[in-house]
């Protein structure tokens, strides 16, 4: 069943997939981390396009087009800040994955990648949101029958040790 979803170590703007995935924030206008990354590699162009999106609300995604990077989309996507777990932290999570991926179908895509949604300054754990981002995904694709490929791109080998040790214990 999760043969579709396969975990690699990269800096998530350099790969040749049809769609990667941004962490954002609520404004879509850049930031740090990964977010900082992409609109760096995908040149000013990109943030010209989100400049017209008026922001995206947590859980939500929207998706544009990825200009300098080797991808064909860029899907923006606003994870939870961690404030402790009682906050509905984990179902926003979830419905950042389910959103980002029905953007991806209904777009055609057959390749996506994800960075560790909210895990870097929204400091959710990195177990429990590497749980959530497999089994939602899972869950998603087995369900729509939809033949896209997943890549959890890690950035650090510790990030990428643990969505091993998840994947291999899902079924
Ligand atoms: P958030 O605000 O959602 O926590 P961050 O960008 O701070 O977003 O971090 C999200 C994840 O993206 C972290 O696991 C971080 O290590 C990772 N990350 C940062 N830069 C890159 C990159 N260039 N490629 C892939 N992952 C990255």
């Amino acid at each position: 069943m999760q043969n579709f979803m396969t975990v690699l170590q990269a800096d998530i703007t350099t790969l040749n997939v049809d769609a990667i995935v941004n962490a954002a924030n609520r404004s879509l206008l850049g930031g740090g981390g990964v977010d900082g990354a992409i609109h760096r590699a995908a040149g000013s162009e990109l943030l010209a396009e989100c400049l017209l999106l008026d922001g995206c609300e947590t859980g939500a995604a929207k998706i544009t087009g990825a200009y300098q990077l080797p991808a064909k989309y860029v899907i923006h996507t606003v994870g939870p800040v961690w404030q402790g777990g009682q906050h509905n932290e984990a179902a926003l999570l979830a419905a950042c994955y389910q959103n980002c991926l029905q953007l991806a179908m209904q777009h055609a895509v057959k390749s996506v990648a994800f960075p560790g949604i909210s895990t870097g300054v929204y400091h959710f754990p990195k177990r429990q949101a590497a749980e959530i981002a497999v089994t939602t995904v899972n869950n998603y694709l087995s369900a729509q029958q939809s033949g896209i490929q997943v890549l959890f791109c890690c950035f650090s080998a510790e990030d990428a040790r643990i969505y091993q040790s998840v994947l291999a214990l899902t079924i």
